[in-house]
């Protein structure tokens, strides 16, 4: 399976997000996303990892149905509450897979995990060190463009997120609305002489509440310009896709114009609105 390391030295990547799903008609719902998109050729597929127990089985199974279409997969891995022997056994499972890529991230417990032990791994650099020494793999982690939500200074943070890309392959960015967070962050690497690819990961703006919620979660700014021309679309669905395209779109332009490796879609499982996105950026024609 190829690494992204190489797919990232052939030009601007395509690459789609997508998590786990809870019940019958979100499996079904995944597999048709999977396989419209499959079509456009994207450089890879990610799939998220539940940080919390019973949520952490599923990955592989989806990560299998993108290795079945074909396509390059990456699977997420969160090191809470894992121990090194739990974290050898998923990656030994993925190698036998013909896996060889993988997103190394902390996570974050859910509440009602409280249960779990905290596990053998203090921070997401930690999981990349380990992989390291088991696989030649291409190993990734997630970038925070405006801060992690808990960082207790900007600088440090800075000096913490450097630190962990310099130790990967690439990264991959919390979504976010303004390009200048990007280039201020880029540029905030360079400073720290980290020149690892950071592949910006775009979230199509179609539902205000949920993303709002997220946003807040994550220090993420939700601008209220954006916020309010989703709104002016009124109820009707498609004229909220039709601006959340339009948004996204722009946004990965500018990105693209600004030196980004490729572009990193949050899909939610679904297969619009970001296949329409793709296409106007060029991709899968
Ligand atoms: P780390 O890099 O370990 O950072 C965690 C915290 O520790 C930060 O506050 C950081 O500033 C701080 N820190 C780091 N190094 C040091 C140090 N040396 N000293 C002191 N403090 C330090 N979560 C999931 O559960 N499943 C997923 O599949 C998932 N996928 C994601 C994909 C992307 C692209 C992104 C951006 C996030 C994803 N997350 C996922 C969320 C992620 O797990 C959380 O943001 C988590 O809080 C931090 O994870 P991390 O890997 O960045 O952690």
């Amino acid at each position: 399976m190829p690494r992204i390391t190489n797919l990232l030295t052939a030009g601007p990547t395509l690459s789609f997000e997508f998590s786990a799903p809870r019940d019958k008609e979100g499996n079904a719902r995944l597999s048709r996303a999977l396989d419209r998109l499959a079509h456009l050729h994207p450089a890879f597929m990610s799939v998220t990892y539940g940080a919390g127990g019973a949520t952490r089985g599923p990955t592989r199974e989806v990560v299998q149905s993108i290795v079945d279409r074909g396509v390059t997969a990456m699977p997420h891995l969160t090191c809470v509450a894992h121990t090194t022997g739990e974290i050898g056994a998923v990656v030994d499972a993925y190698e036998a897979m013909g896996v060889e890529n993988l997103l190394a991230l902390h996570g974050d417990l859910p509440e009602s995990s409280t249960e779990l032990s905290a596990g053998h791994f203090q921070r997401a650099v930690d999981l990349v060190a380990f992989v390291r020494e088991r696989e030649p793999w291409a190993i990734g982690v997630a970038a925070h463009p405006e801060g992690h939500p808990r960082a207790r200074s900007r600088t440090e943070d800075l000096d913490h997120q450097a630190a962990k890309l310099r130790a990967a392959d690439f990264g991959i960015t919390q979504f976010f609305f303004s390009v200048e967070h990007y280039e201020r962050f880029v540029d905030a690497m360079a400073a720290r002489d980290c020149m690892t690819p950071v592949i910006p990961g775009v979230m199509p703006p179609t539902n205000t509440d949920r993303i709002g919620a997220m946003a807040a979660m994550n220090g993420t700014e939700f601008p209220a310009a954006l916020r309010s021309r989703i709104d002016a679309a009124g109820d009707d669905p498609d004229a909220r896709r039709e601006v959340a395209i339009d948004e996204a779109t722009r946004l990965s332009e500018a990105l693209l114009a600004a030196g980004a490796p490729g572009i990193h879609l949050y899909t939610m499982n679904f297969s619009e609105p970001v296949r329409t996105i793709a296409r106007n950026l060029g991709f899968g024609q």
